[in-house]
């Protein structure tokens, strides 16, 4: 029986090993100096980052890291003063939590994993919970050997932790910036002004500074809607720092008596850890959805905006890109130039090949014409075999220049091998400048004088550029 093959991952080297190794040492450090503070006792980020960087990045979930991170875990908890069975006991628990997280989530796409969909929000909640439930029941047994308490004390309390610190670390970690990432939209007049860039965040500093005020349990929720207002918009990265920052202080001012409410027993502690892990739940959600509907919105632009057999701009694409271009670039000394291409005897590859042949060579011959533009260059596909081009900024010589290397490209370009191609194509192409137009005709008036020096260009022996 065939098997697909597993795709190839290569390993990292060494040092991204010991870098992550270092890492959750590190972070265990963290957590283990935050205990003493009190308040901090519920911040354990080692778990939550491991997971975190083994499923962004996945080249590093190999056994290298499960070998280094654990170093890290046992080398924090002995140079802490822990004696060797409870370092090995803990913190085989912490991995075994890590590693059930990371079974859940190595099986989601990308895009959920980016946290561009609906329910991104929702998986990394079934991986928390997952994590969690695994890491307090490896952990528990060790309350009574090493604690002196009663098991379910630690599994609760395991379980509260873990499950908050993987909500509120793990967002951050896979939403961080990615140099793939697209930019940021466009906003418009009112929506990109300082004001409504701070003023989400404000609301938040507002919400906090009244919940401090009045306390009571009520408070947890009286920064959801800054936290809502922020996840609306801001991008996913940010509102899961803030829901964190916020979340954290929340854990802060409950402990320091800042936020006027002292849980009473475990049990409230326990409530109150699950009731800040849910109440970032919402925000993140909101957060993910937002992304999944950018990300759609960007798609269906750019299937709008291009021709879906050649990739290079439709036609209302390239005349309203074109046409302010041109006007940019009519003022200038300079001007524009604007082609239009056809396809000779395009008829005949169809005929004699197929309709297939047709696209493929339309494809090809998109890609050549691309090639010998410059990135500030417009192409698009007018329909059919035609093609325009807008070029900014340059003499009616750079611009004839430039047709006739486009033409030549195409004519040495070998479009195809296999039996049903078509290995050889020429255009003919009409040119107009701006300059020779009067300076200021619009970009239907150039392409209308573009297509009947076209017409000469065929009419002349075809594959050759003619000067309108
Ligand atoms: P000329 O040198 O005079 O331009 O001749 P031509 O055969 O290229 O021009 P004509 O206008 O007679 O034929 C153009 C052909 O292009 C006809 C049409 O079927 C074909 N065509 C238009 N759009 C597509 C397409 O998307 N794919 C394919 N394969 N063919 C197309
Ligand atoms: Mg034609
Ligand atoms: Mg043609």
């Amino acid at each position: 029986m065939l098997r697909t093959l597993a795709p190839y991952r290569p390993l990292a080297p060494p040092l991204v090993w010991s870098g992550l190794g270092m890492l959750v040492f590190a972070a265990c450090l963290v957590g283990i100096f935050a205990r003493p503070i009190g308040f901090l006792s519920a911040f354990w980020p080692a778990n939550a980052l491991l997971l975190g960087l083994l499923v962004r990045y996945p080249t590093l979930a190999r056994p290298p890291a499960w070998i280094a991170a654990g170093l890290g875990y046992v080398a924090a908890d002995l140079i802490t003063g822990s004696q060797w069975g409870m370092a090995l006991w803990l913190n085989a628990a912490n991995l075994l939590s890590a590693t059930a997280g990371w079974l859940v989530l190595r099986r989601l796409d990308e895009n959920t994993l980016r946290l561009r969909r609906t329910v991104s929000a929702l998986y990394l909640l079934l991986a928390a919970l997952a994590a969690s439930t695994v890491g307090a029941l490896a952990g528990c047994g060790a309350a009574p050997v090493y604690f002196n308490a009663p098991w379910y004390d630690l599994l609760s309390l395991w379980f509260s932790t873990e499950l908050m610190n993987y909500m509120l670390i793990l967002p951050v970690v896979l939403a961080a910036p990615r140099a793939d990432d697209p930019p940021p939209p466009t906003q418009g007049a009112s929506g990109g002004s300082l004001f409504w860039r701070v003023a989400p965040v404000s609301s938040l500093l507002l919400a906090e500074g009244v919940r401090t005020v009045i306390g009571g349990p009520g408070m947890l929720a009286f920064v959801v809607p800054g936290l809502l207002w922020c996840a609306l918009s801001y991008s996913t990265f940010t509102a899961s720092l803030l829901s964190l920052v916020v979340c954290l202080w929340t854990m802060a001012g409950v402990a320091t008596g800042v936020l006027n409410f002292t849980p009473a027993h475990a049990s409230d502690v326990f409530s109150l850890r699950v009731g800040v892990t849910l109440l970032a739940l919402g925000p993140l959600a909101v957060a993910c959805a937002s992304a999944a509907r950018a990300q759609a919105l960007r798609r269906l632009d750019h299937a709008v905006r291009h021709d879906d057999l050649t990739g290079v701009l439709a036609r209302r694409a390239l005349l309203k890109q074109g046409e302010r271009l041109l006007a940019r670039h009519q003022r200038g000394c300079a001007g524009a130039a604007v082609m239009m291409l056809d396809v000779d005897h395009f008829k005949q590859v169809n005929d004699q090949h197929g309709h297939g042949a047709g696209d493929q060579l339309l494809i090809g011959i998109a890609r050549t014409l691309a090639d010998t533009l410059r990135p500030q260059d417009l192409l698009g596909r007018m329909g059919g075999e035609e093609f325009a081009v807008v070029l900014p900024g340059v003499s009616p010589g750079e611009a004839q220049a430039i047709a006739e290397r486009m033409r030549s490209a195409v004519q040495q370009q070998h479009f195809g091998t296999g039996p049903g191609t078509q290995p050889y194509a020429t255009v003919s192409i009409g040119l107009v400048h701006s300059s020779t137009m009067g300076g200021d005709a619009d970009l239907e008036v150039l392409l209308l004088a573009a297509d009947t020096a076209l017409y000469r260009a065929k009419a002349e022996g075809r594959n050759r550029v003619a000067v309108g």
